[in-house]
C-alpha cells in the first residue's frame, strides 16, 4: 500500500504543482491589486416603480487582471476574504462609491456590499463614517448591503453594528434574500431596511411552478415590516409586468441597464431620468 501510494503522488506531482503554482500567482496578483488599487466600480441603476425613475446605484466591483482579463468578483471576493484582503478592498470600495455618489443629484442613493468578513469587523462603522466625512455624502444617501451569512457568523455583533449604522443614517439591505437558511427568523430579529429578492426567483418568476407565489409573499412580508422590496436580475418586460402588479418597490436588471462606468452614469441618468442632471 505504501508503494502504491508514493507512486500516485509521484504521478499526480506535476499537476499539483502547477495548479498550486498558478493560485499562488494569482493570490500575488490579487495582493498587488489591492495594494496597487487596480479595481474599478461599476454602477447598476436600481429603478423606483413607483416614481417611473432611477434612485440610485448599487456599486460592483471589477477587477481588469493584466493576463486574465476581467474577472468576475464572484470567483475573487471569496479569496480576498480568505486572504484577509477584503477589509482594505471593500474600505476602498466603499469611500470610492461615496465619492463618486457625492456628485449625483441629491436623490440619487448608493449601495455598496458589504462583505461579512468586514461587516463584523471593528473598523467598518469608522470606515463608514469616515467615507461620509471626507466625500460630504449624507449618511441618508448611503446603503449597505449583506447577505444572510453575517447573520450566521456573528449575530450579537451585527445588532450592535446595525443600530451604530442606522445613528449615522445609513439604510441597511439584506441581499440575495432566499438563498439562505433562516431568512424569516432573522428579517424579524434585525433591523432591515430594504430586502433584495435574489434573482434566481426573478428568473422563475414567469415559470408555473410556484415561484410567484414565493415573490408575492416575500413582497407582501416586506410591505408588513416597512421594508422596502428590491427585484434583481430583471432581464425582461414579462418580469417587470408582474414584479409591478405585485407591489415590488424596486426593480434592478439587465432590462434597465448593466452595471456601466462611471463615466456613463451622466447619459443613463440624463435617458431615465430626464431633467435630473448627474
Ligand atoms: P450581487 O450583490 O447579488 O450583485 C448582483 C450581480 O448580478 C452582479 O454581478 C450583477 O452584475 C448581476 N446582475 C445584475 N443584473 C442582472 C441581470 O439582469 N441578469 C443577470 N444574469 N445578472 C445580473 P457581479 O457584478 O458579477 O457581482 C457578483 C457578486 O460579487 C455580487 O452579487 C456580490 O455578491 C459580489 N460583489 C460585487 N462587488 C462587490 C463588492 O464591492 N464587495 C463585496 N463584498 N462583494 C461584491
Ligand atoms: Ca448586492
Ligand atoms: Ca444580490
Ligand atoms: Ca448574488
Amino acid at each position: 500500500a505504501k508503494t502504491e501510494a508514493r507512486g500516485s503522488f509521484r504521478f499526480f506531482e506535476p499537476e499539483m504543482d502547477g495548479r498550486l503554482q498558478a493560485r499562488r500567482i494569482f493570490e500575488q496578483d490579487l495582493r498587488e491589486a489591492v495594494a496597487g488599487k487596480a479595481f474599478e466600480a461599476h454602477y447598476q441603476p436600481i429603478y423606483c416603480l413607483r416614481e417611473d425613475r432611477i434612485c440610485g446605484f448599487e456599486a460592483l466591483l471589477r477587477w481588469n487582471h493584466p493576463v486574465r482579463g476581467r474577472v468576475s468578483p464572484a470567483e475573487f471576493i471569496p479569496l480576498a476574504e480568505e486572504l484577509g484582503l477584503i477589509i482594505p478592498l471593500g474600505e476602498w470600495v466603499l469611500a470610492r462609491a461615496c465619492e463618486e455618489a457625492s456628485r449625483w443629484p441629491d436623490g440619487l442613493k448608493v449601495a455598496v456590499n458589504v462583505s461579512a468578513v468586514q461587516f463584523t469587523s471593528a473598523s467598518l462603522v469608522s470606515a463608514v463614517r469616515e467615507a461620509l466625512r471626507s466625500t460630504g455624502l449624507p449618511g441618508r444617501r448611503l446603503e449597505l448591503e449583506i447577505t444572510e451569512s453575517v447573520l450566521v457568523a456573528n449575530p450579537g455583533a451585527t445588532t450592535a453594528i446595525l443600530h451604530s449604522l442606522k445613528a449615522l443614517g445609513v439604510r441597511v439591505s439584506m441581499d440575495d434574500f432566499g438563498t439562505g437558511y433562516s431568512s424569516l427568523s432573522y428579517l424579524r430579529s434585525f433591523p432591515f431596511d430594504k430586502i433584495k429578492i435574489d434573482q434566481s426567483f426573478v428568473r422563475d418568476l414567469c415559470e408555473t411552478d410556484g415561484t410567484e407565489f414565493i415573490v408575492r409573499a416575500v413582497i407582501g412580508l416586506g410591505a408588513n415590516l416597512g421594508m422596502t422590496t428590491t427585484a434583481e436580475g430583471v432581464e425582461t418586460e414579462a418580469q417587470l409586468a408582474k414584479l409591478r402588479a405585485e407591489g415590488c418597490d424596486e426593480v434592478q436588471g439587465y432590462l434597465v441597464s448593466r452595471p456601466v462606468p462611471a463615466s456613463e452614469l451622466p447619459t443613463l441618468i440624463a435617458r431615465w431620468n430626464g431633467e435630473e442632471r448627474a
